[in-house]
């Protein structure tokens, strides 16, 4: 650069314009007057600094550079997520398929039927086919779907628990729970207008506890399940038909807020941890359902609401739930979601498929990445051995369910910090994503997808560049 970095010369005067700036930059890969506006900044503060700490003119340049790469980090854009954990909420939880993604552009770049009944030519119910399939999923007579989980808790609350006298919502003081950051049920409650009426105590609820909170200003029975967390020892709660027999008694709806919803039985991980599943709990008595789209379903985030015909019509109804409705986009990614689910081609959704990958196959891409890692000219500052870990279901489901899963663990040579290498690894091209664990820094292969082998190798390579020699 041609600043003379001497303190003394440095003078407010002496800084580039932005114009120049932007020339020497070039081009940056992101908009320009994104860049002139990061650009203006910077030399604004470096301004005050030459002011008030002395910073030399010389530091405009790695300074304005690492706002870019900053903000260029920010965008969303596709991560390899090694940390074994398969519905993982910060890496946009269920990714999609291939049969998915193509259903996705072809609806994307073209015009679409969303509205329009093509056998009468007339506008046509939205989501209409959706709906119909979901309906079948859940064992339920109806279905529809709103933008998430936590809006089709809103829509109920907001049809059946705003209207006074009846806005009291009975839920059991075991089930007030908060999942991932900042839902809180009791707060989404409040601030749908209803009342919280709680029960029970955090370890104990009877059926009495709840028919005894029954009275005239009783809107519904809420229940929640206990994604993220559990409880053992000295606990109970009335299971779910005993809770229906109270509702009928009462006249309210039995809400039952299932969270991830599997469709399938979770028991085949091994664990013996069992998810309810939405047709499981229609049978027992639910009069509505609500669960994620976007969790152990593997699809679109999307929040799905089942249960009985009268029910799902009048939520159809509200006027909120304009607010609250997808786009044809989940729409779409949905539908074919719910075709494979019922299909039985589970296996065309990356969730499941990630879920029943065999250890042997594990271990074979395991041994190609090393190979390859060491073929030619082997990484100085590195070391890769082959590990094993424990898979997670995540999404707040199954929190005791370990899948048995194979690893690359690495080690950043000699007195090489794991933490650093963690950190190239994230700031590398494609960032990559892993855990530590009693001092290991190490890639659950289970959540990372073949295709992503060899870009892995590639983002190990470059990230041992800039290590510490062995
Ligand atoms: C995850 C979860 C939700 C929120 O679901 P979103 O689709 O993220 O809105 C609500 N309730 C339970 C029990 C959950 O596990």
């Amino acid at each position: 650069m041609s600043s003379p970095p001497s303190r003394q010369s440095s003078s407010r005067r002496d800084l580039p314009s932005v114009d120049r700036v932007l020339r020497e930059l070039g081009d940056t890969g992101l908009p320009r007057p994104v860049v002139a506006a990061v650009v203006r900044c910077e030399l604004e503060s470096l301004r005050q600094g030459l002011q008030d700490k002395g910073d030399t003119i010389a530091a405009w340049n790695p300074r304005i550079t690492s706002a870019l790469d900053d903000l260029r980090r920010s965008r969303i854009q596709p991560v390899i997520n090694g940390t074994g954990i398969i519905v993982h909420t910060n890496f946009g939880r269920a990714p999609l398929g291939d049969a998915v993604a193509k259903q996705l552009l072809d609806i994307a770049t073209q015009y679409n039927s969303l509205e329009f009944d093509l056998a009468t030519g007339e506008r046509g119910g939205r989501a209409a086919y959706v709906e119909h399939n979901l309906a079948i999923l859940c064992g339920a007579e109806s279905a529809t779907v709103v933008n998430n989980c936590a809006a089709a808790l809103v829509l109920a609350l907001r049809h059946f628990a705003a209207r006074p006298p009846r806005t009291n919502v009975i839920i059991s003081r075991g089930e007030l729970v908060q999942i991932g950051g900042g839902f809180r049920i009791p707060e989404i409650l409040e601030a749908s207008g209803a009342t919280l009426r709680e029960v029970g105590t955090t370890n104990k609820t009877s059926v009495d506890d709840y028919r005894r909170a029954i009275d005239d200003h009783t809107a519904m029975i809420l229940r929640v399940h206990q994604s993220n967390f559990y409880m053992g020892g000295f606990v109970d709660s009335p299971d779910l038909a005993s809770l229906a027999i109270v509702s009928r008694e009462a006249g309210v709806p039995l809400f039952v807020d299932l969270g991830s919803g599997a469709t399938f039985d979770t028991t085949s991980l091994g664990c013996g941890e069992r998810e309810p599943t939405p047709a499981e709990a229609i049978s027992r008595g639910a009069d509505l359902v609500a669960f994620s789209g976007d969790k152990l379903l593997g699809g679109p985030q999307a929040g799905i609401l089942a249960g009985g015909a009268a029910y799902v019509a009048a939520l159809k109804h509200e006027p909120f739930f304009r607010a609250l409705r997808c786009d044809k986009l989940i729409l779409a990614a949905l539908q074919t979601t719910v075709d494979l689910l019922l299909g039985e081609t589970p296996n065309e959704i990356p969730v499941r498929r990630m879920m029943d990958i065999p250890l042997d196959a594990l271990r074979a891409r395991a041994e190609r990445i090393v190979q390859s890692l060491q073929a030619g000219s082997p990484p100085a500052g590195l070391t890769a051995l082959i590990g094993t870990g424990q898979s997670q279901v995540g999404g707040g489901s199954l929190p005791r369910t370990r899948i048995p899963s194979v690893t690359i663990d690495l080690a950043a040579g000699a007195g090489g910090a794991s933490a650093e290498l963690a950190a190239r690894l994230r700031l590398g091209q494609p960032p990559v994503i892993g855990y530590t664990s009693q001092g290991r820094f190490k890639l659950d292969l289970r959540t990372i997808f073949p295709h992503q082998d060899e870009p892995l190798v590639t983002a190990l390579r470059a990230a041992s560049a800039g290590a510490p020699s062995a």
